[in-house]
């Protein structure tokens, strides 16, 4: 091997390796020619085994040949590394792309559950004439939950009520909110306008009509000179508020053994406005509420002077005012959680 003969493969080797960079088609192909020219194994390499053979005035000068075509090469690598690696950014930047005008998903929202919306009505519609919110322990005992209403021990009224007992020292899971009224009466002083909404609960079978658990509010005025008028005014009001202005209302007699008299307020039949359907029994009329004269012993248990104070006091099942007025029928489907139903009051 003599000095002409490297110095032309030198320069064959250069023209080949900067052309193949040239047209490589990916960066991958020009780290393998960047491997096979310059790498420990490569062609250059390869080459430049043979300076040896060399006689040693010749050897400096292949060297700086190599060098020379060591650096085209790099340079030519370098120009194509940046020409397709731009391309091929260009590219993944194309592919990858997101759309941001593409629609989202939509968030669900949630809604008041049915019951809950109710009794934030009821709130909203006597909070007009002054009732304030207060509310009592869903744990109560013997003697606020039954005597201090007038129901003693052996009272027959006590029938009515099919009380959960819990093993507490003869405590019990409120059979209603009426034990709210006391707890109010032995904290504030009349004038009381009161509203107690809550859960109750009673050992019941359930059914479309009937639950173990239920909601309540019930309302409290106390003051002088109270009224079984003024309690139909504000029934009367309430009825208007909650199911129509003009919606015909009436009181018939019923019984509490907390409030004497005591009355049914009835609303005219929602569905058939007192032309008597299945909704109503036939009668033409629907009970919402029971209510009338706070006792005067209840008046006495709760610290109240029932020869200065007088006072109504009145109850609603919330699940019978939203089944009014979004003709629910079956009661059960407050309490599962199923939220076609949940959902649709909105
Ligand atoms: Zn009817």
């Amino acid at each position: 091997m003599d000095l002409a003969q490297l110095t032309s493969d030198l320069q064959a080797l250069r023209g080949r390796a900067v052309d193949a960079a040239a047209t490589a088609a990916d960066t991958a192909a020009l780290e393998e020619l960047d491997i096979s020219v310059l790498g420990k194994k490569g062609e250059l390499t390869a080459v430049l085994r043979g300076i040896g053979a060399l006689p040693a005035e010749d050897r400096p000068k292949v060297g700086a040949i190599a060098n020379d075509v060591r650096m085209a090469v790099e340079a030519a690598l370098a120009a194509s590394r940046t020409r397709l690696g731009g391309a091929e950014m260009a590219a993944r930047l194309a592919a990858e792309a997101v759309d941001v005008t593409t629609p989202g998903r939509p968030v669900r929202r949630g809604s008041l559950h049915p019951i809950v919306e109710t009794a934030r009505e009821i709130a909203r519609v006597f909070a007009q004439f002054g009732f304030q919110v207060y509310e009592g322990p869903e744990i109560e005992d013997d003697v606020t939950n039954f005597q201090m209403l007038n129901i003693p021990p052996d009272h027959p009224a006590r029938d009515l009520w099919d009380t959960l007992y819990l093993d507490l020292d003869g405590r019990l899971l409120r059979t209603h909110t009426s034990p709210g009224q006391i707890r109010v009466m032995h904290k504030e002083q009349p004038p009381i306008r009161a509203l107690l909404p809550g859960r109750c609960f009673r050992y019941e079978a359930v059914d479309a009509s009937h639950a173990s658990e239920f909601f309540q509010v019930e309302g409290l005025m106390i003051d002088e000179g109270t009224s079984m008028a003024d309690l139909k005014g504000l029934l009367d009001q309430f009825a208007h508020a909650m199911f129509g202005e003009g919606r015909a209302t009436r009181f018939r007699p019923g019984y509490y053994p907390f409030t004497e008299p005591s009355v049914a307020f009835d609303i005219l039949c929602v569905i058939c406005n007192g032309e008597k359907c299945p909704a109503c029994s036939r009668t033409g009329w629907m009970t919402i509420l029971g209510a009338g004269m706070v006792h005067p012993v209840v008046l006495r248990y709760g610290g109240i002077d029932p020869e200065r104070y007088q006072g109504f006091a009145f109850g609603m099942g919330v699940e019978r005012i939203a089944n009014l007025r979004h003709h629910v029928i079956d009661l059960r489907a407050y309490m599962e959680d199923d939220l076609r139903f949940l959902g649709g009051f909105r």
